[in-house]
């Protein structure tokens, strides 16, 4: 197969096959995405990067960079309570293999029905590492949103579904990436609890998405709250059972994209309502909004657990 140019790469991998939008009035191939917001919505954006090993191993299949990447950046959107309306997309490839990208767009353009993203436009480079950039954004009823800073003392706590299977099968992602099976799929396909999100914009009092592990994550929104999280070891839906030697590794490993969110008891049962609608039959309440401000603590019973490290830093 002959290189692409630019232009070609672009018109074939990203001018078609992605979902539409009515609300879109220019998308690729112009200077600038144009849309028209409806009445009366606020505009919801969050942008994520994915750097070649260090976000995911480089050999892998570029379907499943895609579907991962696309994955990661739209799980934003479910934290806010945001209805989906659309993503760009940067591109930096150290080469412009066409299978590998044809790969990459057959991959992106599957996700992003899945997710309901039209793609509105983005930016191809070449450079020495492969670096995916998505900037997701959507709709939230004017005034509406899950902001991490909500939550008050006596809320309950809770999860929308099991926490740890993507760092306990990370290890064989690295050993060898190709693997697309029902034990990866937390990984390259990670659930974005889109539909739930927007269900909970009049439930939930703080939420946000687990990107760096449940216990470093829940230190944010009890910061941003001004509030203590302590969650109940044993209600705690994760990976493996409470006797396994890396029971801990799913509340301190890595993402799982599932929504930690808090809310007043009276909202207990339509929030099980909403989890049953969303066939979210994992999501539990795992412990209780305290006055302690920025304390993050897990009880077994009466006895309080420590853990070596809490999550994913960069730096
Ligand atoms: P400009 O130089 O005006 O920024 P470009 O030549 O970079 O425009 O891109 C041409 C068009 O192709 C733009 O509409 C841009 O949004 C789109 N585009 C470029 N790269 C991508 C990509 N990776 N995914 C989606 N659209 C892209
Ligand atoms: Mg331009």
């Amino acid at each position: 197969m002959s290189r692409p140019s630019e232009f070609d790469l672009i018109r074939d991998c990203f001018a078609s096959g992605y979902p539409l939008a009515d609300d879109l009035i220019t998308g690729v191939g112009d200077d600038c995405s144009v849309i028209r917001p409806p009445f009366p919505y606020d505009l919801a954006q969050s942008i994520d990067t994915q750097v070649a090993d260090v976000h995911f191993p480089a050999s892998a299949p570029a379907h499943l960079i895609a579907s991962r990447a696309l994955r990661c950046a739209a799980s934003d959107l479910a934290a806010m309570g945001a209805r989906p309306q659309g993503f760009h997309l940067a591109l930096t490839l150290p080469d412009n293999d066409p299978s590998w990208l044809g790969d990459f767009a057959d991959g992106l353009r599957r996700t992003a029905a899945q997710l309901g993203l039209p793609l509105l436009g983005g930016d191809t480079t070449r450079g020495t590492q492969l670096v995916i950039t998505v900037a997701v954004q959507g709709y939230l009823p004017q005034g509406q949103r899950l902001e991490r800073s909500g939550a008050q003392a006596g809320d309950d706590i809770w999860l929308s579904g099991p926490v740890g299977a993507a760092a306990l099968i990370l290890p064989t992602v690295l050993a060898a990436p190709a693997t697309d099976n029902q034990a990866t799929a937390p990984y390259y396909h990670p659930s974005v609890h889109l539909g739930f999100g927007q269900k909970l914009l009049s439930l939930a009092s703080a939420a946000m998405d687990i990107s760096d592990g449940l216990l470093q994550d829940a230190g944010h929104i009890a910061r941003a709250s001004d509030t203590g999280l302590s969650f109940d070891a044993c209600s705690i839906p994760t990976a493996v059972s409470r006797e396994h030697p890396r029971w801990s590794d799913c509340l301190t490993g890595g993402d799982d994209y599932q929504i930690l969110f808090t809310a007043s008891p009276e909202n207990a049962s339509a929030i099980e309502a909403a989890a049953m609608a969303e066939s979210l039959s994992q999501c539990r309440r795992v412990g209780r909004v305290t006055a302690e401000s920025g304390k993050v603590s897990v009880w077994d019973g009466a006895q309080l657990l420590n853990f070596q490290t809490q999550g994913y830093e960069h730096f």
